[in-house]
């Protein structure tokens, strides 16, 4: 049986050169420490289900979108001593992203949109850098920005919490461990008031913040607060995939 038509690592050469794709969807995740009930590879569970349901629904729209196989590391400069947390430097992901890039410019790909898995992962500066040198127009979105979650979650938490647990439990059931195994995922504040306020920044260094690796009480978390969120987050990506697939990417202003 052939596989989705919408996900590259299971389409044949047949079916490309049969199809016109207009937009590319690359998945990055992250491979991290998720407090003691969720799994390392969370990120890349979470960007390639959402991926691949914006994906579907795009394409039973009339889009025609293929999304790429997920990167599975993330920038993690501020997790390195916690044992097996890969880091990727931004500049390493800005190469990758550069040739994933030029790769679909040469086959005539016109779109291509990097969808984000991960708070430590920022594309916009590299792709700032890299638009004027590349034919393909580049944009970027963090899955869990596009929906606001406060009316899903009691207390979303921003690492493993309740908003991650959640769609965890939707997506890979079998890989968490029982709530009672997880941590509180309390998280130390910064001793500087302008960092806690948020209008001062510095990236955080993971163990001195938490000692469960968490940061977010995931102790409410439940599958069907999950599936609404990411249905729901599916469906706002899956939308723009259509409106990014039927505009000319030279007239993207009104
Ligand atoms: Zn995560």
């Amino acid at each position: 049986m052939a596989g989705k038509p919408y996900l590259l690592s299971e389409v044949t050469w047949k079916t490309v050169r049969e199809t016109t794709y207009d937009v590319a969807v690359l998945p990055w995740g992250a491979t991290e420490a998720h407090n003691f009930h969720l799994p390392y590879g969370t990120d890349n569970y979470e960007v390639a289900h959402i991926a691949e349901e914006a994906a579907r629904l795009a394409w039973s729209a009339g889009a025609k979108v293929i999304v790429l196989p997920a990167v599975p590391f993330g920038v993690n400069t501020g997790q390195l001593d916690i044992r097996l947390c890969i880091n990727m430097n931004p500049s390493t992901q800005a190469a990758v992203l550069a040739d994933v890039a030029h790769s679909l410019e040469g086959q005539g790909l016109k779109k291509l949109v990097v969808l984000n898995g991960h708070g430590g992962n920022d594309f916009r500066q590299m792709i700032r850098e890299l638009q004027p040198k590349c034919g393909v127009f580049i944009c970027t979105i963090n899955w869990w920005n596009c929906v606001d979650p406060k009316p899903f979650f009691d207390e979303p938490g921003d690492h493993a919490g309740e908003l991650e647990t959640s769609a965890m439990m939707h997506i890979a059931p079998d890989l968490l461990l029982p709530l009672s195994e997880a941590g509180e995922g309390r998280a130390r504040s910064f001793r500087l008031k302008g960092m806690r306020e948020g209008w001062a920044w510095a990236p955080r260094q993971w163990p001195r913040v938490t000692d469960d690796t968490g940061v977010g009480n995931p102790a409410a978390a439940a599958e069907k607060k999950g599936e609404r969120f990411l249905d729901a987050v599916a469906e706002r990506i899956g939308g723009f995939l259509v409106e990014l697939a039927a505009v000319d990417a030279g007239e993207l202003y009104e």
